[in-house]
């Protein structure tokens, strides 16, 4: 990579190292490191937001005009990857890299004004609203129903699987608006405080142990009609636009890297001599680095204004079965250890082991979690048929 580096670009490497080096404390980063769950606690990054976004580095993919850095897309990936070693992971990817394109393409200038400077400074918390119970992978059977009343909608129906929903302030959902025609052309996207009267959070916890779902109820909850992104009943368009940054509009490489290490390490530790744990872990590092380089080329499609397109779903399947690939040799390299289960969460306020140990205590849950990586954003079947059909024309 320093080869293809001009001196500008690694001032600016440096400059990131530096920032991040003040701003991540190794408390932080123990906590990172156990996080076990596929989301950092809010608790943990919201003091590493508030410095990004003193120095304006909080949502540097935004266009100018709206906070972001305009760097070039070498630069955005230097910092992505500074970021993923260094273990700075987005406070909340559904604030600034999901709602946040969506608002910027989709919003009134109201809308731009209100919720953007918001999402920069890490005042709001975002969620998720978009599956339900018989509404996963089959998104347009969605039946959250919003009824027009004067200048508001009232909601009725249920959420499911909200990631973080317990730390939010704010939801973006997608409701039923019409039941006339095709099942995509009454879908309306709207925007949801959590604190309005009707919503009701409760807490679905994951079979790792950790406290990352909820489900959501709306009990007659009151939605001003000013919450709306775009027309009402074209919420399907504007769905589909968030999910291609969801699936694919960050560079993914270097958390994924410092994870890779970890097993490195762990690996090194525990059968250094075990031809194939080895072979499976060259295979993952290969596949690693081939990923890296359609990540770089998606930059620069962000970077010319554009949403990620359908290489998101590519990205969104290897990338899963990567992270897979990497929790399951780390439980294989621990052996049965790996079973020593722990139900306290999160483990970095309950370990006291020294660090190969607690590495080994985390192996599991990890691993469990995991399995999630297919499932969440779009299943891998579900990108495979959008594959099918975009890229290869089936
Ligand atoms: C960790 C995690 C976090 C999540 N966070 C959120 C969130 O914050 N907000 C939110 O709204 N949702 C969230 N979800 C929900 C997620 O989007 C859904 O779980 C996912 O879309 C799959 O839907 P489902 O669970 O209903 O499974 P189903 O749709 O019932 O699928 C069951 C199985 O059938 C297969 N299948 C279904 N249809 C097809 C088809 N046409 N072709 C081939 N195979 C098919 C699927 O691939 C899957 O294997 C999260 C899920 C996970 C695991």
């Amino acid at each position: 990579m320093d080869l293809l580096l001009n001196p500008e670009d690694m001032a600016f490497r440096t400059e990131v190292r530096g920032f991040l080096s003040d701003h991540v404390t190794p408390g932080m980063r123990r906590a990172i490191d156990l996080t076990t769950g596929f989301l950092i606690d809010p608790d943990v990054l919201r003091e590493l937001h508030g410095a990004l976004h003193r120095k304006g580095w909080s949502v540097p993919h935004w266009p100018v005009e709206h906070g972001g850095t305009g760097w070039s897309p070498v630069k955005r990936y230097i910092f992505d990857l500074e970021c993923g070693s260094a273990g700075a992971a987005a406070y909340n990817a559904s604030g600034s890299h999901f709602v946040g394109p969506v608002i910027i393409r989709y919003g009134t200038p109201a809308q731009q004004e209100k919720y953007l400077p918001r999402i920069r400074s890490g005042e709001d918390y975002w969620a998720q609203g978009y599956s339900e119970p018989g509404s996963g992978s089959d998104l347009a059977a969605l039946k959250t129903r919003a009824e027009s009343d004067g200048d508001s909608y009232v909601i009725n129906g249920q959420k499911i699987w909200t990631s973080m929903a317990h730390h939010a302030n704010r939801l973006f959902a997608l409701v039923r608006t019409s039941n006339l025609g095709k099942r995509q052309d009454g879908i309306t996207f709207l925007l949801i405080d959590m604190d309005t009267p009707g919503v009701r959070v409760r807490p679905i916890v994951g079979n790792g142990g950790d406290h990352e779902f909820n489900e959501i109820f709306f009990e007659d909850v009151r939605v001003p009609k000013a919450n709306r992104i775009g027309e009402e009943n074209k919420g399907w368009e504007v769905a589909k636009y968030l999910l291609e940054f969801e699936r694919g509009g960050r560079v993914l490489a270097g958390q994924v890297r410092a994870q890779f290490a970890t097993l490195v390490r762990l690996v090194g530790a525990r059968c250094p001599g075990d031809g194939a744990i080895r072979a499976r872990l060259a295979e993952i590092g290969t596949d690693l680095d081939a990923m890296e380089m359609i990540d770089i080329s998606v930059l620069s499609t962000l970077q010319a204004g554009g949403n990620p397109g359908p290489i998101s779903s590519l990205l969104k399947l290897r990338w899963s079965e990567i992270r897979q690939a990497i929790a399951e040799l780390a439980v294989d390299a621990a052996g049965a250890d790996a079973l020593r289960w722990r139900s306290e969460r999160p483990l970095y306020e309950t370990l006291q082991l020294p660090p190969e140990e607690e590495e080994i205590a985390a192996a599991l849950p990890r691993y469990l979690n995991s399995r999630a990586f297919s499932i969440m954003g779009g299943t891998s079947e579900i990108q495979t048929n959008i594959l099918a059909k975009s890229l290869v024309g089936l």
